[in-house]
């Protein structure tokens, strides 16, 4: 079992068949997913061939994630929580400059992304938008989009089967707002 510590974030690599699950020990925490091919990190996760090849806005148990080159990256197994979608972006400083007014240094997913994957030489630029576990995006007929507290609880989980072999990104949000105003560790563990 590894921890990644509140509003920070973890990469590491996921071979072809293992299995992944990310645990939201604590209740009411979102954890931001990003994934490569780890032959060739020029494929990676695609909200849009994921929502297309889907059909489907929340991706949940017996649901692919594809890539940009519309290849299958990994399966959902189990999904105890049932909430998670590609509906915002990783948070990054600009999120909380731009929606929040909030102009101090602030933690972030795409900060935590990046700085986390550069061992594997992916670089800011390279991050896609991230899978977003135990996010709780709600919309409206108009399509006006909120976002509400976690319906996740504690050892709520989501696994993962990887079908090729991947580079994994993977962090504890760090914006208030998706999180219901505290922020805890994610858990996860790599199964064979
Ligand atoms: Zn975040």
């Amino acid at each position: 079992m590894q921890i990644i510590k509140k509003q920070s974030g973890a990469a590491f690599k996921l071979k072809k068949g293992q299995k992944l699950k990310v645990i939201d020990a604590h209740g009411e925490q979102v954890s931001d997913m990003v994934l490569f091919n780890a032959k060739d990190q020029r494929e990676k996760l695609s909200s849009g061939k994921t929502l297309d090849f889907e059909e489907s806005i929340l991706i949940s148990s017996g649901n692919f994630l594809w890539s940009n080159r519309s290849n299958k990256m990994a399966e959902i197994l189990e999904d105890t929580n049932g909430r998670n979608d590609f509906l915002l972006a990783p948070c990054s400083p600009e999120t909380f400059k731009v929606m929040y007014n909030y102009d101090a240094y602030h933690p972030s997913c795409f900060e935590n992304l990046y700085t986390s994957l550069e061992k594997f030489e992916i670089e800011p630029d390279d991050i896609p938008t991230a899978f977003n576990i135990f996010m709780n995006v709600q919309f409206d007929k108009n399509g006006k989009i909120s976002v509400e507290p976690p319906l996740s609880k504690a050892g709520d989980y989501v696994l993962f089967e990887a079908k090729i072999d991947l580079i994994v990104g993977l962090t504890a949000c760090s914006a208030e707002d998706s999180n219901n105003g505290s922020f805890k560790p994610i858990h996860y563990e790599i199964l064979d």
